[in-house]
């Protein structure tokens, strides 16, 4: 269980764009941070790097006590939802749930269990033995959910995951992730997260705290009432 905290995290591709200015940011332990911006402001690129799909190119990140800067993604202790599902196309369900757990060598009671315990969860016992193009967007998505939970990663990094779903599925979504995010904390397994959205009605509903980014740079960080308060 951990923090996540960002110190001068810089941006550079290529020789000179910079696309992000030194930001700094702190997500408590079972913290929801929403990361909110227009097209451009750099939202993706921050989640990647503190994923480490995208190196950095100033400053650090820190997980806990663990400094993150050159870790490979697999040893930084999160997991990424991504808006295309992103599963693995040949695999069964079962086997998208379970390959992480595969790859670090658990043992299969293990496996077996945790499958289990996370297709109860999100209801996707029915479809373990479907291949991802047997799935609607809303089924794939919750198996793209259940993959990331049963890593039991520290952090959860979404990268506007509903921007795909229909306005009811969508609905549906936001409230079985926040229900899933109270539920690890009442378990006493609270996820931190960051979770990339251009909706607002996502902001406000699922954020503890709101981070506003613009060209790079955080403007303003605060909670769902005080940034949306109308005068
Ligand atoms: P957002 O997620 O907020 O839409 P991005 O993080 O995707 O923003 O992009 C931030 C800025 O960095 C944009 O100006 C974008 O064009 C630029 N950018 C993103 N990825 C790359 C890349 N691989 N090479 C060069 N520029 C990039
Ligand atoms: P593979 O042969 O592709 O490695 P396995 O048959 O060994 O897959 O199963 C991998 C894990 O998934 C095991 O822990 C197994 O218990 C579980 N599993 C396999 N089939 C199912 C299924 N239909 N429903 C739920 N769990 C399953």
């Amino acid at each position: 269980m951990a923090h996540l905290s960002l110190k001068s995290v810089e941006k550079v591709y290529g020789n000179s764009f910079k696309a992000v200015h030194g930001i700094d940011l702190e997500v408590a332990e079972g913290e929801f941070m929403v990361l909110v911006g227009p097209s451009g402001c750099a939202k993706s690129t921050t989640l990647r790097m503190i994923a480490g799909l995208e190196t950095i190119s100033g400053g650090e990140i820190w997980i806990g006590d663990r400094l993150v800067n050159d870790l490979v993604p697999g040893k930084r202790g999160i997991a990424m939802v991504f808006q295309n599902y992103a599963l693995y196309p040949h695999m069964k369900v079962h086997n998208n749930l379970s390959f992480g757990l595969k790859l670090k060598r658990e043992p299969k009671e293990k496996i077996r269990n945790a499958t289990a315990e996370v297709s109860g969860i999100l209801e996707i016992g029915e479809l373990l033995d479907r291949l991802p193009k047997q799935l609607s967007g809303g089924q794939a998505q919750r198996v793209a959910l259940g993959r990331a939970l049963i890593k039991q990663p520290e952090v959860f990094l979404f990268d506007e995951p509903l921007s795909n779903l229909d306005a009811k599925l969508r609905a549906s979504m936001r409230v079985r992730i926040t229900d899933l995010h109270k539920r690890l904390r009442d378990e006493g397994r609270p996820a931190t997260v960051v979770y990339v959205t251009h909706d607002q009605v996502e902001a406000m509903t699922m954020g503890d705290r709101i981070c506003v980014m613009k060209d790079g740079r955080i403007m303003q960080v605060a909670d769902p009432a005080t940034l949306y308060e109308r005068p």
